[in-house]
């Protein structure tokens, strides 16, 4: 363990992220505590999924570091051990993608069981019971057969949901849950996402450009701009009274 504050479960720290000679995250620096949600939003372009994505080290940082669970890491090489740490680090963290990438050939029961069964987590009952639980969480206990084609997009991102859960992380993220989906079917993903943090007060950072669900849900919001955090603050001031201009013209094109 680190000697940071127990309370933060993310800390983001000074990351800067370039592929090639393109910098496309310029000094980012965020905190996220527990039970706390955190949603990102910005241009398409500003560096929202690199940011998400260098936190369990899909993307290495090309400067500073990233803590979770207090697990440090920062970027340079992938040695042996640092290969062994993002490993660790990865099994506190759970994300959902905007395409959300479950195993077509597997029933929604086996998407749910297949990572906690692969690490061990539990014995076969236990591993099975909380996956029905979770599924009756995110309101599908009656498609546990079934596989994910039969299901609905808004169903079928629940089920990742579940998935993510099933490992059961310090930290869920969100790169865009519901930007994929009809209309119609954002509503239960962004329900069941809601009811994480006010039922089992999951800490979570979420990209997304759902004002509605930012203004009930997150305790804070962060304006990505160009690479950087432009302003945050709770949505109560940011969506009310942004500061910047950018931020202004961005919230007056998604609200
Ligand atoms: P956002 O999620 O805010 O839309 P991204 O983080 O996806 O932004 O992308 C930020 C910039 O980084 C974009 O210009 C994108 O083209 C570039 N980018 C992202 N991933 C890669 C990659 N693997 N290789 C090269 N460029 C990338
Ligand atoms: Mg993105």
């Amino acid at each position: 363990m680190t000697g940071t504050s127990t309370d933060v479960v993310v800390r983001i720290e000074g990351l800067h992220k370039s592929f090639g000679h393109l910098e496309v995250v310029k000094g980012v620096d965020l905190d996220v505590h527990r039970g706390e949600v955190v949603v990102v939003f910005g241009r398409s372009g500003s560096g929202k999924s690199t940011v998400l994505r260098c936190v369990n080290f899909i993307e290495d940082p090309t400067e500073g570091s990233i803590e979770v669970a207090g697990i440090r890491l920062g970027g340079g090489h992938r040695t042996r051990r640092k290969r062994e740490q993002i490993r660790q680090l990865r099994l506190h963290v759970g994300m959902v993608f905007q395409q959300f990438n479950l195993f077509p050939n597997m029933t929604v029961l086996d998407n749910v069981t297949c990572a906690p069964r692969m690490a061990g987590k539990g014995s076969e009952t236990e591993i099975a019971q909380r996956a029905k639980d979770l599924l009756d969480r995110v309101g599908l206990a009656d498609k546990a057969r079934e596989h994910p084609a039969r299901l609905s997009g808004g169903q079928q991102q629940r089920v990742a949901i579940a998935r993510a859960l099933a490992m059961e992380p310090d930290v869920m993220l969100f790169d865009e849950p519901t930007s994929a989906l009809d209309p119609e079917l954002t509503g239960e993903v962004l329900s069941v996402m809601k009811t994480l943090s006010t039922e089992m007060h999951m800490t979570m950072m979420v990209v997304t450009h759902e004002m509605g669900f930012a203004r009930e849900v997150a305790d804070r919001m962060a304006f990505f701009h160009e690479g950087r955090i432009l302003e945050e603050g709770p949505p109560s001031e940011l969506i009310a009274s942004p500061r910047y201009a950018e931020t202004r013209a961005f919230l007056e094109a998604v609200l």
